[in-house]
């Protein structure tokens, strides 16, 4: 089975169904939409309901306990799951959210639906509305985003050689900008560091497309074809980046402790993981709600109810880590 990036409608409904994608494990990986822009999704896993108690676990695990084998290093391959909540308290400017979000700052453009803009084909024929788009999301641009805490307690796991990867939904660049190596990030839906033409690949310097759609706001065009360059996230109608392919499967089977945060786990193939790591892998769901595969707590489970950043804090805090982390937060800041 060979699938690509898919519009968002098919990802929720019983078309591309999560059996449908684990079964397919060993195949080639698609995805649904930029995971950046996945705060309408988080809202929809409400109407699943939610009764969690706060810090819910197993008699044998508890945040408590996970804490302070943290503490101790004992654990050597944390793989991480990051989605749009873990960088809320950055400002990420919201997609939708009416008179504020992007999507109606590009209502000139009357784009046909929000995510035409992330669109190849329609990119293909309209250019202009991602380009005034990246005027507002490109990473590291002086006054923008900044890592938060929960990008900080990523890079002390790294630190503690306890990193095993982070795969990120988040087109961001919060991760990096935190100072995590390249080599421990799935960027599931691509990243800004490289650029490529849509029509051939050439690849064009990320500099030089930063240049012509930054600084002078016009379409990069391709020296080989003269079609269309872009920064190398991925569109509807592109396939996810093959590193995923290429790592899950041993990050999973590696995996010795799961930590989801900020996440709707509603986009494939990332809300998948954590039905792939072993059954004696703790998993560790940082939310404001349950999701996914943790709508229903099994005994190796943990919960904790809220911000990302109020998760980590506590964690922090019982792992004796708190001027730790706020040594990280503030290096990246
Ligand atoms: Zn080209």
């Amino acid at each position: 089975m060979r699938l690509t990036h898919l519009h968002w409608g098919l990802a929720l409904s019983s078309t591309v169904p999560v059996s449908s994608w684990i079964s397919s494990r060993s195949s080639n990986y698609g995805s649904s939409v930029i995971g950046y822009f996945n705060e309408s999704l988080c809202r929809l896993t409400r109407l699943y309901g939610s009764n969690s108690n706060k810090s819910v676990g197993a008699d044998s695990e508890t945040l408590e306990s996970l804490a302070k084998r943290l503490s101790n290093q004992k654990f050597q391959n944390v793989v991480v799951l990051m989605g749009a909540g873990a960088s809320v308290s950055a400002g990420i400017p919201d997609f939708r959210s009416p008179g504020t979000g992007l999507y109606d700052r590009l209502q000139h453009y009357q784009l046909p639906y929000p995510e035409a803009i992330f669109d190849l084909d329609y990119y293909r024929d309209h250019p202009k509305p991602f380009v005034e788009l990246c005027q507002e999301i490109w990473p590291g641009k002086e006054g923008g985003p900044r890592p938060t805490l929960a990008h900080a307690f990523c890079k002390i796991l790294e630190d503690q050689g306890m990193l095993r990867r982070i795969y990120t939904q988040n087109i961001d660049g919060l991760e990096s900008l935190a100072g995590i190596d390249t080599d421990k990030l799935v960027e599931c839906h691509g990243h800004f560091r490289t650029s490529s033409c849509i029509k051939c690949r050439s690849t064009m310097s990320i500099d030089d497309c930063r240049r012509e759609m930054v600084e002078k706001m016009e379409v990069p065009i391709c020296k080989q074809c003269g079609s269309y360059v872009k920064p190398d996230i991925v569109f509807f109608g592109e396939e996810l980046p093959s590193r995923f392919q290429e790592l899950v499967t041993a990050d999973t089977d590696s995996a010795d402790l799961l930590l989801v945060m900020g996440t709707s786990l509603m986009v494939m193939p990332v809300a998948a993981i954590p039905s792939w790591v072993s059954r004696d892998c703790p998993r560790l769901l940082l939310n404001r709600e349950r999701v996914g595969n943790f709508l229903r707590i099994q005994s190796r489970d943990v919960f904790f109810e809220g911000d990302c950043d109020d998760g980590v804090r506590e964690i922090c805090r019982m792992a004796g880590w708190e001027s730790l982390l706020e040594d990280r937060f503030q290096d990246c800041r």
